[in-house]
């Protein structure tokens, strides 16, 4: 259903407040009015005061006596309105996210509620790019997202731009590449951009594609739920894993080719918990995953997800799941899950976590989009058992501290990163030997230190005795937490997890 039908059906079947959740105060306004039909709109805002539309346009001052008039006088007069003149009436209060929190505004906008619900058709819309819902005026209130346009309508906007602008032809497959690149942007987002693309050199090219990925990431880190994380990494920079990196192969194939692999009768992939000790690459997997998906990696952050209003978090998560949507195909990656949803099952858990934690079930449940969920978590002693269930994610892997042949490898690429040279003249089985319980963080470090010691000496070469004096001057990951460790890999047998290692 499209936004307008989804506002217009809200109307109809008398919910006394939506809240429109936008950045878009014009375009909102136009829906409104669209999905209003013979209705009669008014808004109003702090500049405006109270006015009334006609035709799309603001036509005149609704009562000549309400011009400019603050927000609670305009609430006093529709509650001193009778119901007959309220009848077929919308009112769009825009950015009124300021006023709610004002005990009088409050009080009016109940009494109002309590008026429509004697049976006027009469809407009120909140038009605002922040959420926040008072206590109060809680169960009244109906959010509705603003819509992200869909592959084929940013397509077209492209096309109208480049024949508006009378722009030279964009070859086709350009034109794919970047309507794809601008999923998840609004129009007005997209028209700045495209106007900026062009401003540059007076066409689109495929050169345009990295200003727009760049001024992507700006907007997306400026909605403040989710970040788009540049990723440099390849599957090459993973040593060890073997189990984990087939699965994602696997995967790889089947969301490159996902409209064969759906016709064929493949489910759409939901995504993989990846749990385990800290410092052994269960970021580094998440970047990868987007690497070989040939996907963005979008991080959420659960911490600044949890907003002080009611209603905040939850709008915030239904935000984020919906920018990850329309960015989709994706890979969204949840950092650090423990931190969310620790403490739900009676240990603790506050209302608003066990809420946000009920929604992200039921999107994990239904979710058919191609959104490849990457949620990583360093201690699921304190996850509730429901999230591990089938059905939620496609696989639970656990990352342990690297084997031998691990070490080996994890120590081959971090030397060859930084020294290649000097490569062939370590002799990697001796040091493989002196770092059981090392993590990949750890065998990194040792590394690094060793590079930077060296430069600092004055030497030409990293050898492998420059090493040794790292490793002997470290301690390991397993001494430092040897009986969590040791908890932890109790629970992962009896969980029965897979081991990400061969
Ligand atoms: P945390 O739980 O502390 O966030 P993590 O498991 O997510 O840790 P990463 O951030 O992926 O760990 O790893 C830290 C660093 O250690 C990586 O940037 C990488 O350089 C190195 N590293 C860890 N494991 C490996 C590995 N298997 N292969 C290569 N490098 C590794």
């Amino acid at each position: 259903m499209s936004m307008i039908e989804k506002i217009s059906q809200y109307m109809d079947a008398g919910y006394p407040i939506l809240y429109m959740n936008t950045f878009e105060e014009l375009k909102g306004v136009k829906s409104i009015i669209s999905a209003s039909g013979a209705r009669q709109v008014l808004s109003w805002s702090y500049a405006e005061g109270l006015v009334l539309y006609k035709n799309g346009e603001v036509q005149d001052l609704y009562k000549n006596d309400l011009a400019k008039t603050p927000i609670a006088i305009v609430l006093e007069q529709l509650l001193a309105d009778s119901l007959y003149e309220l009848e077929g009436k919308v009112i769009v209060f825009k950015d009124i996210h300021h006023y709610l929190e004002e005990p009088e505004v409050i009080s009016l906008l109940k009494q109002l509620v309590n008026k429509i619900n004697l049976g006027a058709d009469f809407s009120i819309i909140f038009l605002s790019p922040i959420v926040k819902i008072p206590k109060e005026l809680e169960k009244f209130i109906t959010i509705i997202e603003a819509e992200y346009m869909g592959y084929d309508a940013i397509r077209k906007e492209i096309v109208d731009f480049i024949e508006y602008q009378e722009l030279p032809k964009v070859a086709d497959k350009l034109l794919d590449e970047l309507a794809m690149a601008f999923k998840g942007l609004t129009k007005f987002e997209i028209n700045n951009l495209l106007a900026l693309a062009y401003a540059n050199d007076g066409e689109l090219t495929r050169a345009d594609l990295g200003l727009i990925f760049e001024q992507k990431k700006q907007m997306i880190m400026k909605s403040g739920i989710l970040e788009m994380v540049n990723v440099k990494e390849s599957v090459d920079d993973i040593g060890g894993l073997e189990n984990l990196k087939e699965w994602f192969a696997k995967k790889a194939k089947v969301i490159k080719n996902i409209h064969e692999a759906e016709k064929f009768g493949v489910d759409m992939p939901k995504g993989v918990l990846i749990a385990g000790v800290p410092g052994c690459g269960k970021s580094l997997n998440a970047k990868v995953a987007s690497t070989l998906f040939e996907v963005p990696l979008l991080r959420m952050d659960m911490g600044r997800l949890m907003g002080k209003y009611v209603g905040e978090s939850e709008g915030n998560m239904r935000r984020a799941i919906a920018l990850s949507e329309a960015i989709s195909p994706c890979v969204l990656w949840i950092d650090e899950l423990e931190k969310a949803f620790a403490g739900i099952n009676g240990h603790g858990g506050s209302e608003v976590t066990v809420r946000l934690f009920g929604n992200f079930l039921t999107w994990m449940q239904d979710k058919e989009s191609p959104v490849f969920v990457v949620a990583t978590a360093n201690n699921i002693m304190d996850l509730p058992p429901e999230l591990m269930r089938k059905g939620r994610f496609d696989e639970i892997y656990f990352v342990g501290l690297p084997k031998a042949d691990e070490r080996k490898k994890i120590l081959q690429i971090h030397i060859k990163k930084r020294r290649p040279r000097d490569l062939a003249g370590i002799d990697l089985d001796k040091l493989v030997g002196k770092t059981e319980g090392y993590s990949g963080a750890d065998l990194e470090g040792v590394v690094k230190d060793a590079v930077e010691d060296a430069f600092a000496n004055g030497k030409q070469a990293v050898t492998t005795d420059d090493i040794l004096r790292m490793i002997e001057n470290t301690h390991s990951l397993s001494e430092i937490m040897k009986e969590q460790l040791e908890k932890m890999n109790k629970e992962y047998k009896e969980r029965k997890f897979k081991n990400a290692s061969k």
